[in-house]
């Protein structure tokens, strides 16, 4: 079953072509990386898989079905979606927060807290720290309250953008520890917009290079890595993200 993918996608803004024609299939259960520069079509990409962005032309598939644009709450449940900024409800505690959508399902109150402490402990959140609101939480601590959220369901497809931009580099490692023991105990299809080349090499295990609303490079991280030996893989990179081809 084809998880996740996009065949033949364009998408235009007036005089913008934010996609040209885009063919991608994800491979289920790892992180691809989408990289280029600002502006090349990420973001765009990402909400064409969840529905927020509907294509001119194209095929979108997600778990194994053409996006019924119709329908999209079924489908929006079984996706995590996390963007810049973590948008915290400001009025609900860390808590309420990650618990939220598992409550408005109706799970068991035991469901809920055994969810909440798996995810506690895989992001080394405290129990505390969940009754208190997320101005009263560092920027580093409200990103896992985040993660927590964004994981709370279980998705099958994480949808990522740039979720670690505005955190500090120490505390980013952190969490990227973090997000891979989460992907490690429970793999889902998972993309992350980056613009950062070491963060893409560090979690991606496929990787996905976009310049001007067009592929350029997708290629498992191994064959990036195997197939081009003798060149270092972030340089590589910087080259293909700055247009200049291999
Ligand atoms: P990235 O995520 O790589 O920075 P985006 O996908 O956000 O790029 O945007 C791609 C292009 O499409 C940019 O030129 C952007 O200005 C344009 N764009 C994106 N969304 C809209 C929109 N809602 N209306 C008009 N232009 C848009």
């Amino acid at each position: 079953m084809t998880m996740l993918s996009v065949e033949s996608v364009s998408k235009r803004y007036g005089d913008v072509l934010a996609l040209d024609d885009v063919s991608l299939n994800f491979p289920q259960g790892c992180i691809t990386a989408i990289i280029g520069p600002s502006g090349c079509g990420k973001s765009t990409l990402l909400k064409l898989c969840n529905g927020l962005v509907k294509p001119d032309v194209g095929k979108v598939t997600v778990f194994g079905r053409p996006l019924d644009y119709g329908n999209l709450p079924p489908l929006r449940r079984r996706l995590g979606y996390a963007v810049q900024g973590i948008g915290l409800f400001p009025h609900l505690t860390a808590g309420e927060n990650i618990t939220l959508l598992a409550s408005l399902e109706h799970w068991p109150q035991a469901a809920i807290e055994q969810r909440l402490g798996e995810l506690l402990e895989l992001t080394h959140l405290r129990e505390d720290q969940l009754t208190r609101y997320p101005h009263q939480l560092s920027g580093g601590q409200q990103q896992r309250v985040g993660l927590c959220r964004t994981m709370m369901m279980r998705p099958e497809v994480l949808l990522l953008d740039e979720p670690f931009a505005a955190i500090d580099s120490i505390t980013r490692m952190d969490i990227h520890q973090q997000l891979l023991k989460l992907h490690e105990a429970e793999p889902s299809t998972a993309l992350l917009v980056t613009h950062d080349i070491r963060e893409a090499l560090q979690l991606a295990e496929h990787i996905v290079v976009m310049i001007s609303g067009r592929v350029v490079c997708s290629d498992s991280k191994s064959t990036l890595l195997e197939h081009r030996a003798g060149r270092d893989p972030e340089l590589l990179l910087q080259s293909l993200m700055a247009g200049e081809g291999e």
